[in-house]
């Protein structure tokens, strides 16, 4: 298979190569999941502002939301661009899993008012899903939210919530029904982090990044909260997951760390001689372009309204696997001194590959690679739950 990108589309590489030229310093190329530290947040929320002004936050929104009505390769090119220079792009939760689910399931209303703050950076959302007791099982979540007059009242905790000290409202999914299954009674509340009754109580992982605990005590929310209609918040998070119809290109940040790599063996004498290093090498290449074409079937597929076999499951469990996959060959390539951390003259690469390394665990969000093969064998093979 031979995938060419029409003339239209290397214009709008170039166009985004050029602006990430212009706009990111190399020392200001990093991952805000991971970097988060104030004057590093900073430098992301400046960089991430510059992307909105472009009108490149809501690409395949249709424009009165503040999109650009763009097709989803346009925007696989833009993130792949953003993945591969390590750009800090920050409220992935807004653009993504809050847009989405308002784009499937948002009243008119609630379009007009809520997809333009997040197209211009000035909402930042964090996600309220995991609860201590469902993670994997989100179907179990516990945290309830009652119908008081003009208000709903929300309570419960909700666990590893992802940028909640930085971020302005939390997507909640919440019970409202006790006596229907789960598909049916859960909906979903785009909740102030600044209301009373709400605590963080913020984590390290062991990537570098932090969750928090999020409490939430009796929060008063207006009714206006609720996002599309009662119950349906199951459907919504299921499709919000797909609906701007692209991939997450980790293989494109694995590229450039790929090339980051060839031109460092090349200072080591001898390195690239050696056939395990060239093998080495050559499978780290595979893993790239693998995912590449499972995502360009992926948004193929979508843009034609056409079904990808097994749900598409199988490039969900390869990109969660490839992670660690991908930072164990690294630091076979490089050897003992990849374990050392930055800061230190002999670490390689800065000390980035160390980072990487811890990092490539952390990718549970989104669902465990085992529940993505759950998830494959039962929705995409059919099997019986
Ligand atoms: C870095 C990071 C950031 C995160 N950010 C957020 C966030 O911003 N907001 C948010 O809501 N959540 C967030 N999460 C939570 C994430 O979505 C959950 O960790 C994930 O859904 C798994 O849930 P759990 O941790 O409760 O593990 P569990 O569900 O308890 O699973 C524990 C283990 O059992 C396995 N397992 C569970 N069920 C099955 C099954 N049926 N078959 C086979 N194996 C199974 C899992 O694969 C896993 O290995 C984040 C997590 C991490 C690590």
């Amino acid at each position: 298979m031979r995938m060419v990108l029409t003339q239209e589309l290397e214009v709008w590489r170039a166009e985004i190569r050029e602006f990430l030229d212009t706009e990111l310093l190399k020392e200001n190329a990093f991952n805000p999941e991971f970097d988060d530290a104030p004057e590093q947040w900073a430098i992301a929320v400046e960089f991430s502002k510059k992307i909105a002004a472009k009108g490149w936050i809501g690409l395949t929104w249709p424009e009165e939301y503040g999109g650009k009505g763009l097709t989803p390769v346009a925007n696989q090119i833009l993130l792949e661009e953003l993945y591969a220079a390590d750009a800090p792009l920050i409220n992935s939760v807004g653009i993504f899993l809050a847009a989405g689910t308002i784009l499937v399931g948002g009243s008119e209303e609630q379009k007009k008012r809520l997809l333009p703050d997040i197209a211009n950076m000035r909402t930042l959302w964090a996600e309220g899903l995991t609860e201590p007791e469902a993670g994997s099982d989100l179907g179990s979540l516990q945290t309830k939210a009652v119908r008081e007059g003009d208000e709903w009242v929300i309570t419960g905790q909700k666990a590893f919530t992802s940028w909640g000290p930085m971020s302005d409202v939390l997507y909640v999914a919440a019970r409202t029904a006790t006596d229907v299954a789960s598909s049916n009674a859960i909906s979903i509340f785009v909740v102030d982090l600044r209301s009373p009754g709400v605590t963080l109580h913020p984590m390290r992982n062991y990537g570098g990044g932090v969750q928090s605990s999020t409490y939430l005590d009796h929060v008063r929310v207006p009714k206006t909260s609720l996002i599309g209609e009662e119950g349906k918040g199951w459907q919504y998070i299921m499709r919000a997951f797909y609906a701007s119809g692209t991939v997450e290109p980790i293989y494109a940040m694995q590229e450039s760390r790929l090339r980051d790599l060839i031109a460092h063996c090349k200072t080591v004498e001898g390195k690239l001689d050696d056939p395990h290093v060239q093998a080495d090498l050559a499978e780290l290449a595979g893993i790239i372009q693998t995912q590449r074409l499972m995502a360009y079937e992926i948004i193929g597929n979508n843009a034609n309204g056409r079904k990808t076999p097994w749900d598409g499951g199988i490039q969900q469990i390869a990109a969660k696997e490839y992670e660690p996959l991908f930072a164990q060959i690294y630091d076979r390539v490089l050897g003992p001194t990849s374990q050392l951390r930055s800061g230190s003259s002999y670490a390689p690469l800065n000390g980035k590959p160390e980072a990487w390394y811890r990092q490539s665990f952390a990718n549970h969000a989104g669902g465990t690679s085992q529940l993505k093969r759950m998830v494959l064998a039962t929705r995409g093979l059919g099997l019986a739950r």
